[in-house]
Formats: C-alpha cells, sequence, structure tokens
C-alpha cells in the first residue's frame, strides 16, 4: 500500500453531517493512529524540508493540528489562521461565500513579514475558499505563499482546480470522488 492509500483507509465517512445529503470525511481515526498520524506528517515534512521556508500558516481548526506538527518538525514558527473574533492583537480579515453566507478569517498583522515563504496547510479543499481567503491574508501582509497543502481534495467540488487555475500550486494526499 502506497502512504497514500494507507492514510485515505484512515479517513471515515460520516453520512448526513453536519446537514443531510453531506458525506463528511473525518480525519480523526487518522490522528489517533500513531503510526498513520507520522506517515501523514512524514509526508509533508518531506515535501518542505528543502524549500527554504519562513513559516507554516494553519487555517482554523484541523490546519492546527496538522500545521504545527509540520512547523515543529522542520524547526520554524508556526501562524494560526482563526475564524472571526478569535484573534486578540490587530488583524486583517478576509470575508468569502460559503453555500449559504458567507465566513471570515482573521490573522495577526505581525504573524508574518514581507518576502516571507509560507506554505498554508488545512485538512481539506472542498469549494476552495477558505483556503483561498487565508492566501489572500498572507498575501496582504506581504508574504510568498509557496504552496497550499491538505490532506484530502474533493475534485468534484472544484476548489482545487480553481485554487491551481489561480497560481497557487497545492499539495493533496489523497481524494474522494
Ligand atoms: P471550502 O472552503 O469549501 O474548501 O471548505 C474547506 C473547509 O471546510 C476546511 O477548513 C475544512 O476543514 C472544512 N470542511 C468542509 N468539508 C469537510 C469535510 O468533509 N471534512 C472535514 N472538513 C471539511
Amino acid at each position: 500500500l502506497n502512504p497514500s492509500d494507507y492514510i485515505k483507509e484512515h479517513i471515515r465517512t460520516v453520512e448526513n453531517w453536519p446537514q443531510q445529503g453531506i458525506m463528511f470525511r473525518d480525519i480523526t481515526p487518522l490522528l489517533q493512529n500513531p503510526k498513520v498520524f507520522r506517515v501523514l506528517i512524514d509526508m509533508f515534512v518531506h515535501r518542505y524540508m528543502d524549500a527554504k521556508l519562513d513559516m507554516i500558516a494553519g487555517l482554523d481548526a484541523r490546519g492546527f493540528i496538522i500545521g504545527s506538527v509540520v512547523a515543529y518538525e522542520l524547526n520554524l514558527g508556526f501562524v494560526p489562521i482563526r475564524k472571526k473574533g478569535k484573534l486578540p492583537f490587530t488583524t486583517v480579515s478576509e470575508e468569502y461565500e460559503l453555500e449559504y453566507g458567507s465566513a471570515t478569517v482573521e490573522l495577526h498583522t505581525d504573524a508574518c513579514k514581507a518576502g516571507d515563504r509560507v506554505v498554508l496547510i488545512d485538512d481539506l479543499i472542498a469549494t476552495g475558499g477558505t483556503m483561498m481567503a487565508g492566501r489572500k491574508l498572507l498575501e496582504r501582509l506581504g508574504a510568498t505563499v509557496v504552496e497550499g497543502a491538505v490532506i484530502v481534495d474533493l475534485p468534484e467540488l472544484g476548489g482545487s482546480e480553481l485554487i491551481k487555475a489561480s497560481g497557487l500550486p497545492l499539495y493533496t494526499v489523497c481524494n474522494f470522488d
């Protein structure tokens, strides 16, 4: 079994959660298994160990779990991009559209410096809205987002295609149709 399939095998699908008709891809079984968790983290670490990064950014909330461990292993700092109203200091914020309504993500204005090379990590890409908003925040501070990285892509929702078309490289470990 290759590492991607091994990881995919440990993602659970929960039907009709959080709403009727949604197939939620749940990474908690993966995190719970020390061997699978290590294989996952090692994939990210090996991918970025020579990328001359300055920082890892993670998206609220599962991006924090993966991103902070990857940052630690690469001897880099970690910056959280949070949902609205959670960060105490001065922030930049980006609102983006959801299927019903909108969401806002925020980043501390001193989270990174102009010219910093950052990889942006989350657990999953659906429509791509969250990743695109996070990228905009980092770019507003002058950082260069080298790549977005997630465990799961849902290609049918078109988010990963949109992100790549916008010029941001995207690394995805596995996908679900
Ligand atoms: P997007 O903005 O539509 O790409 O949605 C991605 C965001 O929603 C990520 O931060 C994910 O954590 C979360 N998300 C959406 N669907 C799922 C899912 O099936 N499993 C886990 N997270 C999800």
